[in-house]
């Protein structure tokens, strides 16, 4: 008999091992560590919902030494799919059957589906990234000049999109040097074309300095922030409003009903600003499209967001 209970806000490795089931059955999900700050649940329970899919969508705080046995819980109990978010993006690329490109390129998957006992995995972070921009700019990644901060998951995805959209030019610009000038090499191939662009080169990784930054912004379009600089109350914006310019398109990958740092310093320069809720909106969406194969209701989506 299911038990005809409204569900938790978020569930644990516990619950998984006494699991009932609930009516609609809960059948999605999001990992993470912390949890309780997602938005995933609200957006994929009115798409759900609009669709007539009779399933539930939620939260379950897992800890990175739990994350193996929760996924198994996962495919015994018959879930269709989950989202993953930190700090499980990596880890989880061991402990499924398959990954899809990006996934794999990436080092980082944020998506699972399961069928037939199988996981599969894969990355909608750079696809969402990619819609994100057409929505919010009216433009596409091909036609930019692109500054990237941070050399992380959310970094790599994205710089990737840019470079398989074959963008005009890109710059990676990370605190560890080093790690920004890995992710540069990782794509080099994508700018062996014969599209040329200027004195400057296509693919460069730059130090977290300043002087670099006011350089760079004289030869970019579109500057994002996939570092999570902006997401405590009190942090400084990552670029300060002085080295910005009325001619940039401003992305803080950050998510927030409220201007985010960034945002606040691109409005003070004289620059266009969005934050991230598009990405999450449209990375959404496409996990979405993967668990059902059909298009997600992307406007219902989008007005149960903040
Ligand atoms: P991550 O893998 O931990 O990478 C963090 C990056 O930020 C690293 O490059 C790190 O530089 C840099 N960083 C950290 N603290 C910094 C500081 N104080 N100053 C300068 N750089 C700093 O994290 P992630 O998964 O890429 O996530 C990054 C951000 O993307 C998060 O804020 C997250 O909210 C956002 N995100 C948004 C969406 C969306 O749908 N909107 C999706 C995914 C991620 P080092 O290498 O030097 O440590």
């Amino acid at each position: 008999m299911k038990k005809r209970i409204g569900i938790k806000e978020v569930y644990t490795l516990a619950d998984l091992e006494s699991w009932h089931d609930f009516d609609p059955p809960i059948g999605l999900g999001v990992f993470g560590d912390p949890v309780e700050h997602s938005l995933s649940p609200q957006m994929q329970n009115a798409a759900l919902k609009h669709c007539k899919i009779g399933m539930q969508y939620a939260r379950f705080h897992i800890s990175p030494d739990d994350l193996g046995k929760a996924l198994e819980r996962m495919r015994e109990l018959k879930f269709v799919g989950l989202n993953l978010t930190l700090p499980h993006k990596v880890a989880a690329r061991e402990l499924v059957d398959r990954i899809d490109d990006d996934g794999k390129q990436i080092g980082a998957i944020n998506v699972i589906k399961i069928g037939n006992g199988k996981m599969r995995g894969f990355n909608t972070d750079g696809r969402g990234f990619a819609r994100a921009i057409r929505e919010e700019f009216s433009v596409d990644l091909r036609d930019l000049k692109v500054l990237i901060l941070g050399a992380g998951g959310a970094a790599r995805a994205i710089a990737l999109e840019c470079a398989k959209s074959q963008c005009e030019r890109l710059v990676i610009a990370n605190g560890t040097f080093e790690k920004g000038e890995r992710l540069a090499q990782k794509l080099r191939r994508f700018f062996e074309g014969p599209k040329v662009f200027g004195p400057v080169p296509r693919l460069q990784a730059i130090p977290w300095e300043e002087s670099a930054f006011q350089f760079q912004i004289a030869n970019a379009d579109l500057v994002v922030n996939a570092t999570p600089v902006g997401l405590n109350r009190g942090d400084p914006s990552p670029i300060s409003s002085r080295l910005l310019a009325p001619h940039l398109m401003v992305y803080d990958t950050i998510y927030s009903s409220a201007r985010t740092p960034l945002q606040s310093a691109a409005l003070e320069a004289g620059a266009r600003g969005a934050n991230g809720l598009s990405m999450l909106l449209h990375q959404g969406a496409l996990a979405f499209e993967i668990w059902f194969e059909r298009t997600a209701p992307i406007e219902v989506m989008r007005a149960a967001l903040p």
